[in-house]
């Protein structure tokens, strides 16, 4: 499968357009490459480092994960794996809405409402935060997204409804290996015929998550922190995830 042009250069990620082939006019024009790249940044791109072989880590276990999803009946954007950097995916408008689903309390929670650090909520949390690296990715409220023209009233009911889905699917997932699921960021999207699907990626840079014995990060936070084994911790999760495949 041919690339076309590159049409989006993220901090993590390429996205291409597909070349155009003679029995896959269509196919071309609905689909997209994803490109996973071995860049790391945090802070907004402030702090930016290459760690070599985390788009291949970050490819195969967003790879599992929305296939995983898929089989359970979320849409997703996710086609196939097409080689250790790159997925196939359909391509959609992005709702500029990082939505972050909390299961453990850490960070702006601990921060801002006074939580105790590293408590189970009693039910998970729903966070909407305005996709605008300019802005700084400001929490933002139904009413400024209806207001901004974001989403609308349904589609917002829809995207929670269907973060809260897949959180129900993935806290299990990532129990069984032996992985707490702390909180995490999705993206969805909106395809040719309006459906929302599930977008971006899930991956240790998008995710928190936690040895449920020691409690040891094995997520982005490794590099935020300055903790090191930032590789070896993605290839652990990269191993439980595929029972050492
Ligand atoms: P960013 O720095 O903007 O977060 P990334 O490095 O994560 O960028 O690159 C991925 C970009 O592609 C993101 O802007 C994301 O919203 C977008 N994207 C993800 N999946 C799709 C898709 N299926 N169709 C169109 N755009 C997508
Ligand atoms: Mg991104």
């Amino acid at each position: 499968m041919d690339r076309g042009y590159l049409l989006h250069e993220g901090k993590a990620k390429r996205i291409y357009t597909l070349e155009d082939t003679e029995e896959g006019e269509d196919f071309s024009r609905d689909h997209l490459l994803v490109e996973f790249k071995d860049s790391i940044s945090a802070f907004d791109g402030e702090k930016i480092e290459e760690i070599s072989k985390k788009g291949v880590l970050n490819n195969k276990i967003s790879c599992s994960i929305f296939s995983y999803l898929e089989a359970k009946n979320i849409p997703t954007h996710f086609i196939k794996t097409i080689s250790s950097r790159e997925m196939l995916v359909k391509r959609v408008d992005i709702i500029p809405l990082e939505v972050v689903i909390r299961n453990v309390v850490t960070g702006s929670l601990t921060r801002r409402l006074g939580f105790s650090e590293g408590t189970y909520l009693k039910e998970p949390v729903v966070e909407l935060y305005y996709k605008d690296d300019e802005l700084g990715d400001p929490l933002i409220n139904e009413f400024h997204i209806k207001n901004l023209e974001i989403a609308t009233e349904k589609e917002i009911e829809v995207i929670t409804k269907m973060a809260l889905q897949i959180n129900e699917l993935l806290v299990p997932y990532f129990d069984q290996k032996d992985l707490i699921l702390v909180d995490y960021k999705v993206e969805f999207g909106k395809d040719g015929d309006d459906n929302i699907l599930l977008a971006d990626e899930i991956s240790p840079d998008s995710c928190r998550l936690w040895d449920k014995e020691t409690l040891k990060i094995l997520d982005k936070d490794r590099y935020r922190k300055d903790m090191g084994q930032i590789i070896e911790s993605y290839e652990e999760v990269w191993q439980r995830i595929s029972g050492g495949e």
